[in-house]
């Protein structure tokens, strides 16, 4: 088959595109072979220190390397993984470990981690960003089996290579994995970094009051200095008030300073709670405690983050219009009058669309609302983001522009009423056209009597529509506004 126009695609291009895949994948193959190598070195490093000095060990390198390869997907691939399992091996030799036993603690740390990503990369990311009510325990869900797996593996590292209880191990084990997940976890997959950028941010809640924080640190405190079986929860109520107040990310952090703050405190024996730390069923004890502590003010704090959201979309719902996306005739007067009482120079346009309701019997009512977007884009264009636009009902729309002077008042008018005029929209391949006509004031002082501006302005509006439509009418010098400057 001689096929000229298939060999051109099956020649060159295709090979050239095969290096450009390569490469790419060989790039991000080698950001996650130095991305996780580090951060579980470093991680192993803090792990390790903490196994030699405390009587309940503290583990946040599997916790890290699970948050970094949710956070950017393109870390979970066989070479960062390759990379995590060396960086353990490496860790563990730094501290004195033989290789077989580094190579199978390893080992249970990459195929815990492995199961605990692939399950939690079900969810969807808003629960991986704590930002549904019940996120938590979702990630907790994902969590238990995954720390049931690394307990199998760990088990059986404890018959082999030490000869030790393999139960026992299936009980400390996953109370270790667990508690240092939900410590870690959460604020790995929730604390903004610089060169990430996220879809939506957090609301940005209480980050000026600095009391919860306080009343956090002096529990943290009182819980090492009035140690016993209850100093656990000390800290609960100011963990609450916390949650109540600050945003998801600086919650997680705090829950992870405290958690970690916890297990270093009952670790080195400075917070006595009145159980023999060597019994393994008071350590697993302890880590379900901590565990189950972090999960309460990480459940309010995102209930807390989903009522904001709510708020918000209530409240531009609540204040613009649904067609055309401007304020609606509450929220505009409402502003309106903030501004204008303000004082400055600003000029108030009222403005109608010249017969609109033709344009609705010759062309539909759904040409009619294209016609209204049409009008509210202009409007949009023809002024900057912190001017007021807002639709006062119908074809009726209403802006306050901030102008430097009368001169500038005029040009804005005559902008916008021109911009309109000459607008189109296409309907089934025909352009419709239409005008408008607008009442103006131009003010630069405060106004108290907003309800008589208003009237007046209708009044210009309404001689504007007598005078012929598609033009400006400003407020007469009769009109009793001291504030108001007139045009003739
Ligand atoms: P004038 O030049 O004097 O302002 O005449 P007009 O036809 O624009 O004014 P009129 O008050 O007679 O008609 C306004 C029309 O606007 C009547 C109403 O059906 C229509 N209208 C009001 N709200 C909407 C809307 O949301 N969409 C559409 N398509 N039409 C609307
Ligand atoms: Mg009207
Ligand atoms: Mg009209």
């Amino acid at each position: 088959m001689s096929g000229s126009a298939a060999a051109p695609a099956s020649l060159p291009r295709p090979k050239g595109h095969d290096w450009t895949v390569l490469a790419a994948r060989l790039k991000g193959g080698s950001r996650a072979v130095v991305v996780l190598g580090c951060a579980v070195f470093i991680a192993s490093l803090i792990g390790l220190a903490s196994r030699h000095a405390f009587s309940v060990s503290f583990w946040p390198a599997n916790a890290v390397l699970v948050g970094l390869a949710l956070r950017d997907r393109r870390l979970f691939c066989v070479s960062g993984w390759s990379a995590a399992f060396f960086a353990f091996i490496a860790g563990d030799l730094l501290f004195g470990n033989g290789l077989s036993l580094a190579m199978s603690f390893a080992a249970c740390n990459v195929v815990g981690t492995a199961v605990a990503v692939s399950l939690l990369r079900l969810l969807d990311r808003r629960d991986l960003t704590l930002r549904r009510v019940h996120s938590v325990l979702r990630i907790v869900s994902r969590l238990l089996p995954a720390s049931l797996v690394a307990g199998l593996c760990g088990a059986a590292l404890v018959h082999f290579q030490f000869h030790g209880s393999a139960l026992q191990a299936m009980m400390t084990w996953p109370a270790s994995e667990l508690v240092n997940y939900l410590i870690v976890l959460p604020a790995i997959l929730t604390l903004p970094v610089p060169w990430e950028r996220r879809d939506t941010p957090f609301a940005r809640r209480g980050s000026q009051d600095w009391k919860p924080g306080l009343f956090l640190a002096v529990s943290c405190a009182a819980m090492v200095v009035f140690d016993g079986p209850g100093s656990i929860v000390f800290p609960l109520p100011a963990l609450l008030l916390c949650a109540l107040t600050y945003s998801i990310p600086s919650t997680t952090l705090m829950t992870m300073v405290l958690g970690t703050w916890c297990m270093t405190m009952i670790g080195l024996g400075y917070m006595d709670i009145g159980q023999d730390m060597s019994i393994p069923r008071m350590v697993v004890s302890i880590r379900v405690a901590v565990a189950f502590l972090v999960l309460v003010p990480l459940t309010i704090s995102s209930a807390m983050e989903v009522r904001d959201s709510l708020l918000t979309q209530l409240r531009k719902a609540a204040d613009h219009d649904g067609l055309t996306g401007l304020l609606n005739r509450r929220a505009f007067e409402q502003r309106m009058g903030d501004r204008l009482g303000s004082g400055g120079s600003q000029v108030v346009l009222w403005l109608d669309i010249d017969h609109f309701k033709a344009i609705n019997d010759r062309y539909g009512h759904l040409a009619g609302d294209a016609v209204l977007k049409s009008f509210a884009d202009t409007a949009r264009q023809c002024c900057r983001a912190t001017d007021l636009v807002g639709r006062m009902g119908g074809e009726e729309f209403a802006l306050v522009v901030e102008v430097s002077s009368l001169a500038g008042a005029k040009a804005v008018a005559e902008r916008l009423r021109d911009a309109f005029a000459r607008r189109s929209v296409m309907w089934n391949d025909e352009p419709v056209h239409a005008t408008v006509s607008i009442g103006a004031a131009h003010v630069d002082r405060g106004v108290s009597d907003l309800p008589e501006l208003i009237s007046q302005l209708d009044g210009a509006l309404y001689r504007a529509k007598r005078k012929g439509r598609d033009r400006v009418e400003w407020l007469a010098e009769s009109d009793a506004f001291d504030c108001l400057h007139a045009f003739g």
